[in-house]
């Protein structure tokens, strides 16, 4: 009703009312109900972690795992973060999610460590609002001290347009974030527009070429010269370099040829909750095919 919406756009707006037309109202009511139930989520526990293994293509062996937030809505089931992913930014309970986050995969990781298997270090894709919050860096130490998992178990997956956004104090943050010991990434990479004299400079370990570049790497030319050029571009700057959403062994047939390092995707497994996840610890030879 327009009391509702009139409180949200004004809780939005700090004091500035905003005029809604009857279409705009109705989105802005479902927002409302969306916030309320990521709330509800958030206190209940209903946010699970799912875990995606990367895989060393030269060798088939899985080096990390990419922690991707799904949610359990007793009503509506799995939720996928397409879909609530951008309204928590927008209303801020990005952060604290984000928190809830970086706490469950540390733990879990931690609980793989002590359970004895060989855990791998787990990537954890961070949002703009969470990155600039004034207690970012104090929130990552007292997680790792919290979990007591070793900092080099841990990389944070950042964009570009995280970091060009006032990019000299990104970069503050990311040198304090490498001398607590962690692994820097750079997610979707392609997609955003960096100046790549900054990102060289940036003190990054990897760089994830967006899934948009991969998918016809085995039939478009343009698109393979993008990713042969941004693995060379990788190399050149040492850092090492995943192509994701791969599917096909024709995707996977060019990257070997191109000497990228690591390959994320379906071909090898769809993100998986923890237990299914932990089964794959023992075995962490992942390609069926033997590398050439
Ligand atoms: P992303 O970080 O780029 O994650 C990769 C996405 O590609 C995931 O979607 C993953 O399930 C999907 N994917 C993996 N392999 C393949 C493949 O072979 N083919 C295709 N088509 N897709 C593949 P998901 O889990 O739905 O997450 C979507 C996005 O939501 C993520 O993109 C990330 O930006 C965001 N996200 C996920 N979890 C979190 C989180 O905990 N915090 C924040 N702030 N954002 C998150
Ligand atoms: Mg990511
Ligand atoms: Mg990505
Ligand atoms: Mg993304």
């Amino acid at each position: 009703n327009a009391d509702t919406a009139m409180y949200y756009a004004k809780a939005k707006g700090r004091n500035n009312y905003q005029f809604f037309t009857p279409e705009m109202n109705t989105r802005a009511i479902q927002r409302l109900s969306v916030e309320n139930n990521l709330r509800r989520a958030l206190k209940h526990g209903e946010f699970e972690l799912y875990y995606q293994p990367k895989i060393d293509i030269a060798s088939g062996i899985m080096t990390g795992a990419e922690a991707l937030i799904r949610w359990q809505d007793p009503t509506l089931g799995l939720i996928h973060p397409g879909q609530f992913v951008a309204i928590a930014e927008e209303c801020g309970l990005i952060v604290p999610i984000g928190r809830w986050v970086l706490h469950e995969a540390c733990r879990q990781v931690q609980a793989w460590l002590d359970f004895g298997l060989q855990a791998v270090p787990v990537s954890v894709n961070i949002s703009a609002l969470e990155f600039r919050h004034l207690k970012f860096l104090e929130g990552v130490a007292s997680i790792l001290q919290e979990t007591g998992l070793a900092p080099r178990y841990l990389e944070l997956e950042l964009t570009e347009s995280i970091l060009m956004h006032e990019a000299e104090a990104s970069a503050q943050v990311l040198e304090k974030l490498k001398a607590m010991g962690l692994q820097l990434a750079i997610d979707d990479f392609g997609t955003g527009y960096s100046s790549l004299s900054y990102l060289s400079r940036f003190p990054i370990d990897t760089l994830k070429i967006d899934q948009s570049f991969v998918r016809d790497i085995a039939r478009n030319a343009d698109d393979a010269a993008i990713v042969s050029a941004i693995i060379g571009m990788g190399k050149n700057l040492q850092q090492r370099v995943v192509a994701e959403g791969v599917e096909s062994s024709e995707q996977l047939a060019f990257l070997k040829t191109q000497r990228c390092d690591e390959a994320q995707g379906f071909l090898f497994n769809h993100p998986l909750p923890a237990g299914d996840f932990s089964r794959l610890l023992g075995t962490r030879t992942l390609l069926s095919t033997p590398p050439a």
